[in-house]
Order: C-alpha cells, then sequence, then structure tokens
C-alpha cells in the first residue's frame, strides 16, 4: 500500500477518537508520517520534537504488499501518542501504552467490522503491552472516561506523568470518591513502561 494510503486513514482514526472517545486534544495537524526502517529496529514508533511535530513511523514490513489491518493497527496505536504529545520524549507508562493498545484494537475492529481481520482481533501476545491493555481494561470498567476528565482538568499535563493524585481528583469529582480497592491498579498503571 502506498504511503498516501496510510496517511489517509489518520483523519478517519482521530475523528473516531475524538467522538467515541472525547478526546480534543490530539495533535494531529502536525502530524506527518514517514514508514522508514531506523537502524535495525523495524518496530513502530512515535517521535516527538521541541517545534511540536510529531511524526510516526510505521515498521517497514507494513508498506510491503497489502498489510492494511496491521498498519490502521500500529497507526492507532502511535495516535494516542499524539494526544498532548510532550516536547521531547522521555518514555511512557503503563497507563498510556494501555490506552494505545486497548484504542488499537477498539479502533481496528470497528475499521474492519465483519471482516475476518475485524472478527479475528484481540490481543494475543503475552508482552508488557498484554498487561498494559488488561489494567487499561480494569480502569475503563470502573471509570470510562477517567483519563479524559484528568487531561481536562489538567491542561498542561502529558499522559505519562499523570500520578495517583490525579486519579483521586477525577474519583473523588466524578465518581464519588476513591476507594482503597483502586489503589493497586493505580499504582500499577502509574509505573514507567518496560518495553
Ligand atoms: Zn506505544
Amino acid at each position: 500500500m502506498s504511503i498516501q494510503f496510510y496517511i489517509d486513514e489518520v483523519p478517519d482514526i482521530v475523528i473516531y477518537l475524538e467522538t467515541r472517545l472525547n478526546f480534543c486534544n490530539v495533535n494531529y495537524k502536525c502530524l506527518t508520517y514517514t514508514p522508514i526502517i531506523v537502524g535495525k529496529e523495524c518496530v513502530p514508533y512515535t517521535n516527538y520534537n521541541e517545534q511540536g511535530i510529531v511524526t510516526i513511523y510505521l515498521s517497514k514490513d507494513i508498506c510491503i504488499g497489502d498489510r492494511v489491518g496491521d498498519a490502521v493497527l500500529q497507526i492507532s496505536h502511535e495516535i494516542i501518542h499524539c494526544i498532548r504529545p510532550p516536547k521531547a520524549y522521555a518514555g511512557t507508562n503503563v497507563l498510556e501504552e494501555g490506552l494505545a493498545t486497548w484504542f488499537a484494537y477498539e479502533y481496528t475492529r470497528h475499521r474492519f467490522a465483519g471482516t475476518n481481520y475485524g472478527n479475528n482481533l484481540k490481543p494475543s501476545d503475552k508482552s508488557n503491552y498484554l498487561c498494559a491493555f488488561d489494567l487499561y481494561e480494569k480502569l475503563i470498567e470502573v471509570f470510562p472516561d477517567c483519563v479524559k476528565h484528568i487531561l481536562h482538568d489538567n491542561p498542561n499535563l502529558v499522559i505519562k506523568d499523570i500520578k495517583s493524585k490525579h486519579f483521586e481528583e477525577v474519583f473523588n469529582k466524578h465518581r464519588g470518591g476513591f476507594k482503597d480497592e483502586y489503589k493497586a491498579m493505580i499504582n500499577a498503571l502509574i509505573l514507567d513502561f518496560i518495553y
């Protein structure tokens, strides 16, 4: 598939993110997209610079042949890293990778609904991404719009800097209080993500 084909997917992903999840901080106007191989690495990632330019790099293998499903899965994961992007990359936390992994499956299932690809799609690997995904699902079971509220109430906060006090604030404000039973989940979500 051509680069342009993938670029054309981005606005639909952002619209879905903004309408379904109500995130309105997606910095997609500054998003460019360059599917290149970086060193020996062939993993997708998102790069930030001080001018606020966010570049999503897809893995090179995705650009060979007809792998639209895998490409959409990668783009929709990386687009989460474009929600209020930091000026420089400083790692992510479990929350951000969990949200990104969760959204990638959510969007890709929607995008390919009714096809074999969409119907069979679920996280299958045993990596830290799957652990992060499971934790994020636990969070949205008790508070679906939790991250949205935290970002809304803290206009300069990036996702990786969310701490337990931010969770406690929005639980108190919108969920009638923060329960002790949430503590272990929140503490796991705010850890640095280990790749
Ligand atoms: Zn990620």
